[in-house]
């Protein structure tokens, strides 16, 4: 019947036996379908608000207001900017949710890609002080979405810089082996405890409520990362330590490897 989706599994036992186990997830799979639309949906509706509702709040800053009023107004416009990121996170989410793998991939110059990231985060990190390395292989670029990956690179970044505190170190690096390519960051922040690391791309999982609300994520940043590397092949790995610091790191496999061409190199000149 090919209307219904069924997944099988296959049990050793005794002397060569095999059990074969046939269940039927047609159901599981027309729910999870729906739940995927009813959040893009949502999402998309949510949009349409709060960009009226930000227009109005800026205008009404733009004017000398009493100060209770000023202060006010600037809270309200913090939080409807936390609620557009959580609503454009969720609408990227449902997006590489989607389809697996990506469908129209470029070579993506993951140099630029990585030193602009790095850049913004320098900026952004000026206030606490921190200190940052940079180290990337020149020769490789990486087929895929560019907007994909720079969404996955400067979560690991930006979250690097959260969770590290005052005069913190960061290491971003970019290379390739004969495994494939590797895109690490490393912080000596304030770690993860063994317990909550496998959890840690799961939608919304948080390590510290409080802590991490405060600090501006949206709680869904290691799920996209893990939904864009999965659709470009590839994997993460976390390593972690409670108190010491961090790497997070992304691995692609070879084939969605190439090597820059001696021409691009002559149009960088
Ligand atoms: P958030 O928006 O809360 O940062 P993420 O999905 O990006 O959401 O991360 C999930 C949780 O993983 C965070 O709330 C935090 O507890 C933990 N985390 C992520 N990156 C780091 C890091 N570099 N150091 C310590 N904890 C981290």
């Amino acid at each position: 019947n090919h209307d219904r989706e069924l997944q099988y599994q296959i049990t050793r036992f005794g002397a060569g036996d095999r059990l074969l186990v046939a269940r039927d997830i047609t159901q599981m799979l027309r729910l999870e379908q729906t739940r995927q639309d009813f959040v893009a949906n949502a999402s998309h509706e949510l949009r349409t608000p709060l960009t009226v509702i930000l227009g109005y709040l800026e205008t009404f800053l733009d004017h000398d207001l009493p100060r209770p009023l000023q202060r006010g107004m600037n809270q309200m416009q913090q939080q409807a900017r936390r609620m557009q990121n959580l609503v454009s996170d969720l609408l990227l989410l449902s997006r590489l949710e989607a389809s697996r793998q990506v469908s129209d991939e470029h070579p993506v110059k993951v140099q630029s890609l990585i030193q602009n990231i790095y850049e913004a985060a320098t900026e952004l990190s000026r206030d606490k002080g921190h200190t940052f390395d940079l180290e990337l292989d020149q020769q490789h670029d990486l087929l895929g979405q560019e907007i994909e990956l720079h969404s996955a690179f400067s979560n690991l970044v930006y979250n690097a810089a959260r969770y590290t505190p005052q005069d913190g170190h960061i290491e971003i690096r970019w290379w390739v082996d004969k495994d494939g390519g590797h895109f690490s960051v490393t912080d000596n922040g304030i770690g993860i405890d063994a317990m909550h690391i496998a959890r840690l791309t799961e939608r919304f999982y948080r390590v510290d409520e409080s802590r991490s609300s405060e600090s501006g994520g949206t709680g869904l940043g290691l799920a996209i990362v893990k939904h864009v590397l999965s659709r470009h092949g590839g994997n993460l790995t976390i390593r972690s330590k409670k108190g010491e610091g961090s790497t997070f790191t992304c691995h692609f496999p070879l084939e969605y490897l190439m090597l820059v061409s001696v021409s691009d190199n002559d149009d960088d000149l």
